[in-house]
């Protein structure tokens, strides 16, 4: 085989031909896996049970995967866990197909590639956060207050003290 395998592509040949009701379910796990350019997930894990019905093929999928991001606080690089579950008709043709329009292939084989990355990249917090005490960046030099502390002056007095402090002075 010239062209490389693709472990989320399925062969749901046979299960076009059994009778509606019949279930088979494929568990998978991979260490590393890239679902695109945009999204890299570790730990993928997944079960897929593909359901013989009446209008075409039903995929349950759910899916983990930690996906490698950054902290929306202090920008160092995380690892974020994911979950998926999403439900999706492979129709047997046009007129019993749903809103995603997805169709059996005539090749009887099914690519989830691309649905599990748009499911999982869905649900991947949009603010992930590298602990949930990240002490974030200092808002003066930068400087990541994770790692250690700067010299920066951050504490401010608040203007009303301020006022108050004028007062007190004058007298
Ligand atoms: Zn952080
Ligand atoms: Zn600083």
């Amino acid at each position: 085989m010239s062209k490389k395998q693709n472990p989320l592509r399925f062969n749901v040949g046979q299960i076009i031909h059994e009778t509606p009701g019949f279930t088979k379910s494929i568990s998978f796990e991979f260490p590393f896996y890239e679902l695109g350019d945009d999204f890299t997930a570790k730990d993928l894990k997944g079960t897929v049970t593909f359901s013989r019905t009446q209008k075409g093929i039903l995929l349950e999928a759910s899916l983990s995967a930690v996906a490698a991001t950054h902290c929306s606080r202090c920008l160092d690089a995380t690892l974020t866990q994911t979950l998926s579950d999403f439900t999706e008709l492979y129709a047997f043709d046009h007129r019993t197909e749903t809103e995603s329009g997805l169709i059996v292939p005539e090749s009887g084989y099914i690519d989830i590639t691309d649905l599990a990355r748009e499911y999982l990249l869905l649900d991947t917090p949009t603010t992930p956060l590298c602990k949930p005490d990240c002490a974030g960046l200092c808002p003066i030099c930068g400087e990541n207050l994770n790692h250690g502390t700067c010299n920066c002056e951050t504490r401010t007095i608040d203007p009303r003290m301020a006022k108050l402090k004028d007062l007190l002075d004058d007298e």
